[in-house]
């Protein structure tokens, strides 16, 4: 039977060599160290175009799109964003494989010639997520530009670290 979803197997030699373009749809969620990560609300378009160089180099151009909910580092909601990849690299094997044409080109090591579309994708999708989720003024955390008078004594300061964990738990509990 053959490997579906995530797990269909992909031969880098072969796909490059017939100048393949591969479309999919894969279910976001099947993508375990990525799903830790984020909320997925959409299916993963997936799309790579594999040619072989001169030099006999497989050369991968991938697109990579989704939406996914993330929880803000400030204010801890859940934001959703579309989340993006492009990727433009080498398949190499071996360390100094990646080494020498690393000096010139991107390259994406897969130690071997047959890997699962998910294992090949995963690691970039995991890239192209944002560091900051809401940094923008709509994030209701956002640093403020004014500060309470002098002598007014702030009760709840966003930094608190039994606060984070009170919202936390509620949040779960929702
Ligand atoms: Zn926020």
């Amino acid at each position: 039977m053959k490997a579906s979803g995530v797990n269909e197997c992909l031969q880098l030699r072969t796909l490059a060599a017939s100048e393949a373009v591969i479309e999919r749809i894969l279910p976001s969620r099947d993508l375990p160290r990525f799903a830790a990560l984020v909320t997925p609300l959409e299916d993963l378009q997936v799309r790579l175009a594999f040619t072989e160089r001169e030099d006999g180099q497989v050369s991968l151009v991938g697109q990579l799109q989704t939406r996914v909910a993330l929880e803000c580092h400030r204010c801890l909601e859940a934001v959703t964003i579309p989340l993006t990849a492009e990727f433009d690299v080498l398949i190499v094997r071996a360390d100094e494989e990646a080494t020498v044409l690393g000096a010139d080109h991107d390259v994406m090591q897969v130690p071997t010639d047959e890997i699962g579309i998910g294992d090949l994708v995963e690691d970039e999708l995991i890239l192209a997520l944002p560091t900051t989720v809401c940094a923008q003024a709509d994030c209701s955390k956002a640093p403020q530009l004014t500060y309470p008078a002098a002598g007014a004594t702030d009760q709840r300061k966003p930094d608190n670290p039994f606060q984070v964990l009170e919202r936390l738990k509620q949040s779960k509990q929702k």
